[in-house]
């Protein structure tokens, strides 16, 4: 299990491997890197910067991110393996992904991240209250992580 004080949950990462990668599809959405970020990734795939940039990265709102596959109406970030359901960059992921789920805009309200990520459990004394699946028993509710909640860093 990963706490970090500042959240109310904690986040169990054994899980990730039958999970299905919700965090890296869904609806349309952003993965920020940095040009480090970006340099490393390319030197990872054994790619120039630019040229790695110009497969896999886009530039919006002034930054870059990650592109997107859309298949059959789902955003998949464009290193999601589908087949192996892993990231395939997985050990040069961005911030964004090595931080998830403890994001500042999860500090105040779980609700999203609980149907969408069941690594997550609720600590404290809001966890019975608020983390049906602790309290019902239920596992999560079937709504797929969308890419859009990566964009909190906008
Ligand atoms: S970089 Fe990897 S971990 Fe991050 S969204 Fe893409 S596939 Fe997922």
């Amino acid at each position: 299990m990963t706490s970090d004080a500042a959240f109310p949950y904690e986040f169990d990462n054994a899980v990730c491997a039958a999970c299905g990668g919700r965090c890296c599809r869904g609806a349309g959405g952003y993965v920020w890197v940095s040009r480090e970020e970006l340099e490393a990734m390319a030197a990872m795939r054994g790619m120039n910067a630019g040229l790695f940039a110009k497969q896999y990265a886009r530039r919006t709102q002034g930054k870059i991110s990650l592109q997107e596959r859309v298949i059959s109406g789902e955003h998949f970030c464009c290193f999601f393996d589908r087949a192996a359901r892993r990231c395939l960059i997985y050990e040069c992921r961005p911030a964004q992904c090595r931080s998830f789920p403890f994001w500042e805009r999860f500090k105040t309200d779980q609700q999203e991240l609980l149907r969408e990520c069941p690594g997550v459990r609720l600590t404290g004394p809001q966890a019975d209250r608020l983390d049906g699946r602790a309290t019902a028993g239920a596992f999560c509710k079937s709504v797929s992580l969308s890419l859009s909640g990566r964009s909190e860093k906008t």
